[in-house]
């Protein structure tokens, strides 16, 4: 289900829980801004997930709220986790699925990453 992303974070989100370390995940890469690990149901040969640590509950929060360094340094982390994946000759997807209408299922920001094959126009 679709969460509505105006509604305050929720500490308890299964994202929140990878980063404190109770649920177990499949990780990439980790620095003091971001996580990134696969993603438990893989879209693409390479679907990947990076999470600021801030608890931010969309891209809408964390781009208003996030401090300057928290953006630069997920920013620069997805495209590292991206580059270490071996995607940037081939190509890839960024995807930040967003509130309702963006069908975001988990409330703590994530940005996807696709590819390890051509992706089409769209993802549907
Ligand atoms: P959203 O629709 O953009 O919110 O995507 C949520 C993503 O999180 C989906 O692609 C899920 O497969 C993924 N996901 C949910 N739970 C886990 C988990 O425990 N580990 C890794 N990925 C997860």
């Amino acid at each position: 289900m679709p969460v509505d992303a105006t509604k305050p974070y929720d500490p308890d989100n299964i994202f929140a829980r990878i980063l404190r370390g109770e649920i177990p995940c499949r990780k990439v890469y980790e620095d003091q801004h971001a996580l990134a690990f696969h993603d438990i149901n893989p879209q693409a040969p390479e679907h990947i997930l990076v999470i600021p640590k801030g608890a931010y509950v969309s891209w809408d929060d964390f781009s208003a709220n996030g401090s300057e360094a928290e953006i630069a340094g997920f920013v620069r982390a997805v495209g590292h986790v991206a580059r270490e994946a071996g995607l940037l000759g081939s190509g890839y997807r960024l995807l930040a699925n967003t509130g309702l209408d963006g069908h975001q299922e988990v409330p703590h920001l994530h940005v996807h990453i696709f590819g390890g094959r051509p992706l089409g126009p769209m993802l549907a």
